[in-house]
């Protein structure tokens, strides 16, 4: 019987590693570990990797430095799916037929949750609105993320240049907070959604407050930009932070290329969305999430071929 048992086990577990290595693998990027992009990537890989899923695909997942990043290698192949801030996939897009670098052209796979442009300063900081930065120590983001390449757009709006800081940091996702804790910034900015590990570790380890981002200048780069809405981060989700805190923000996408092939798409979506009660349990940002609500756009690159199968199979389309 014991025998019986073992020699079962161990056909089911050949049986797994063969159809394992079957499976297409499809890299997934993402952004710093204490980020949100990173969990999410995580909790979509635990969907589409689940044992006994019956598709061609297996997940493997990447930290990366954000959205910029991710678009670039995505566009050339080296990842073949990954999220970015909807404001940078348009942009990407819409740029794509004269950049040289776009091998393959963006396509949408599922609009995920909004973020938000988050300002962080010490709790006793002289900082109040976003003027109140100028000249000080500030930290934007690692190179190749969403946060720099917004906070740059958001600069020349203002007709401010990196000269009107006393430095500019491109800290990692992962030491932004503790720069701030132990004094080394007088500011950490970073787009992300909320709840996220980033701004825990900042209000945590010390006493800290979120600042409101608004005023003409950014009213002029909403108005010039659909893919940029005014967003309140609510309070209460931060030890210290009780009152909601009005800024703008955008929508964290995944995203491919055209070089994702349709099957591709459609198992990694349809995986996904058969699932959609068990992978909003795993992070408080995708709480909102809706099959039909991701459909409603605006899309900031159209949507993979192999979505629309899926959502036309489930009549959605
Ligand atoms: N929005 C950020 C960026 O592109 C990343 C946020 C996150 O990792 O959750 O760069």
């Amino acid at each position: 019987m014991f025998k019986k048992t073992i020699f079962i086990a161990t056909l089911a577990l050949l049986f797994s590693c063969y159809s394992n290595a079957q499976k297409r693998v499809v890299s997934m990027g993402t952004g710093g570990i204490t980020g949100v992009y990173y969990p999410t990537g995580g909790s979509i890989c635990r969907i589409v990797n689940k044992p006994g899923a019956v598709h061609g695909i297996r997940c493997a997942l990447e930290a990366t430095n954000g959205s910029v990043s991710n678009i670039k290698r995505v566009q050339q192949g080296e990842l073949d799916v990954a999220i970015a801030q909807s404001n940078w996939i348009y942009h990407s897009y819409k740029s794509s037929p004269g950049n040289p670098a776009a091998d393959y052209p963006l396509r949408t796979l599922l609009v995920l949750y909004p973020e938000y442009f988050t300002l962080i300063v010490p709790k006793n900081s002289a900082i109040y609105n976003f003027d109140d930065i100028r000249g000080k120590r500030i930290s934007i983001g690692p190179q190749g993320s969403g946060s720099q390449a917004t906070m740059d757009e958001l600069l020349r709006k203002k007709g401010w240049s990196f000269a009107d800081f006393s430095q500019v940091l491109n800290l990692d996702t992962a030491e932004q907070a503790s720069a701030l804790c132990e004094g080394r910034i007088d500011v950490m900015i970073y787009i992300v959604a909320h709840p996220s590990a980033v701004a825990r570790e900042a209000t945590q380890d010390c006493e800290s407050r979120l600042v409101s981002v608004q005023g003409r200048d950014v009213e002029q780069l909403l108005a010039e930009n659909s893919y940029y809405r005014w967003a309140d981060i609510p309070g209460g989700i931060y030890r210290g932070n009780s009152t909601s805190v009005g800024t703008f923000g955008v929508n964290a996408t995944l995203f491919a290329s055209t070089a994702l092939s349709e099957e591709a798409a459609y198992s990694l979506v349809k995986s996904l969305l058969e699932n959609l009660p068990e992978f909003k349990g795993f992070h408080r940002a995708f709480s909102h999430l809706e099959a039909k609500t991701m459909l409603e756009g605006p899309f900031a690159a159209p949507l993979h071929k192999g979505v629309i199968r899926y959502y036309k199979e489930i009549g959605l389309m």
